[in-house]
């Protein structure tokens, strides 16, 4: 791999945050990037007629597929042309690990200009979830995460975020995907039913694509991939305009903020956007998405041993959410997994322990996240695409 370009990104100082991504070559074009009414205009233009483009997407979207071979239905020159400038290569994979028997597998993706991307995908008993990325690298430089510290490179583009997904569906429905109980669970074709933005990058500082993304994803097919908003998961570190634009957009996707610490002096450190925006307003635009969507907002707390995991921070964190209401939100602690050069370590396991039962003593339904992949550097915060 050492032929492909490297991408320039400068690793940030402690506290820095990055909004801008670098300017780099667009990706090409591609049908994921455009609404229905567009690819039809697009479609016109290139000189044939608008209902191919309904055509192609339902063999994009719906089909699966992208191969000119399998679009009979198509004139041989007119699938040609239409694949040639509507579904270009975006990604193409590097690397594949796979962990936890097969029920787990990251892919690196490297991007036409060089740059690498991960996703994980990772199969539970009643359902398939896919972690995506959404930049190349992280401008929100949170010290305990692998992402964070390469800095950011750029921007994905709303084509390149739904390739992902894309990519994933294929790959079960070609059965590629290990694990399932019985006889049936492993011969009934899975489909992705849940869509995480907790791969690479922050979401929501690339918003237009992001949003772009999760249209593409929830349009019924053949406009779109047909998935249902509540299976989609938009985390962030709380971008506070951002998350009041996206409760607006009339799309209920689960909201999940990764707040780590409930006090400003911690979290400033932990999560350096509190700088801009602290603990409580960071809270108090989860509890307005609850409120316009209805949808309970989930808390992301990393345990980190001896930093974040005391009983008075659990009591605090308990009382500042229940003190804006009740039932709208639920935390989501997580061990913390190892990253290369950090000092931090995960919590003692009777400490999460006691973490989990204070907040419950408060009345928060409060669940330690399954992690997976942490051998493959697939786990949460370690995808820094080192594919060695
Ligand atoms: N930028 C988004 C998505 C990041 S990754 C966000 O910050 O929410 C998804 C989650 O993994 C976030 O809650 C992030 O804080 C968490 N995370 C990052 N590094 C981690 C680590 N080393 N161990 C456990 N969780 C981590």
């Amino acid at each position: 791999m050492t032929d492909l370009p490297t991408p320039t990104s400068t690793p940030p100082k402690p506290g820095q945050l990055t909004f801008t991504a670098p300017r780099r070559g667009k990706p090409p074009r591609h049908l994921a990037d455009l609404t229905p009414s567009e690819r039809r205009e697009v479609v016109e233009s290139l000189g044939h007629k608008g209902f191919r483009a309904k055509q192609l997407s339902t063999h994009y979207f719906e089909r699966l597929v992208d191969s000119p071979d399998e679009m009979t239905d198509l004139p041989k020159g007119v699938r040609d042309d239409l694949v040639r400038d509507l579904l270009p290569t975006l990604l193409t994979p590097m690397v594949q690990r796979t962990a936890d028997d097969g029920e787990t597998v990251k892919s690196a993706w490297r991007l036409h200009d060089g740059a690498i991307v991960e996703s994980v995908l990772m199969r539970y008993p009643n359902r398939v979830t896919i972690c995506i990325s959404s930049q190349a690298g992280c401008g929100m430089n949170c010290p305990f995460c692998a992402t964070g510290q390469a800095g950011l490179t750029r921007n994905l583009s709303t084509a390149e975020i739904v390739e992902q997904v894309v990519y994933a569906a294929r790959s079960l429905r070609r059965g590629e995907l290990a694990g399932g109980g019985d006889e049936e669970e492993r011969t009934t074709p899975l489909r992705v039913s849940n869509v995480v933005f907790m791969g690479m990058g922050e979401a929501l500082a690339n918003y237009k694509a992001a949003i772009g993304a999760i249209r593409r994803l929830v349009d019924p097919a053949p406009d779109g991939l047909g998935m249902s908003a509540r299976g989609i998961t938009m985390s962030t570190v709380g971008l506070v305009p951002a998350v009041d634009k996206l409760a607006a957009e009339g799309i209920p996707v689960t909201l999940a903020l990764s707040l780590h610490a409930p006090d400003d002096e911690l979290r400033n450190e932990l999560v350096p956007i509190n700088t801009r925006w602290s603990v409580d307003e960071a809270i108090d635009s989860a509890y307005r998405y609850f409120q316009a969507t209805k949808r309970r907002v989930s808390i992301e707390y990393a345990l980190i041993r001896d930093i974040n995991d005391q009983a008075w921070r659990a009591d605090l964190l308990g009382r500042k959410l229940t003190a804006r209401g009740k039932g709208w939100v639920h935390v989501n602690p997580i061990p913390l997994n190892p990253t290369p050069g950090s000092k931090w370590t995960a919590s003692r396991p009777g400490v999460e322990q006691q973490f989990v039962e204070r907040l419950r003593a408060a009345g928060i339904p409060t669940t330690i996240r399954d992690t997976r992949g942490q051998d493959i550097d697939g786990a949460c915060g370690q995808l820094a695409a080192s594919t060695a």
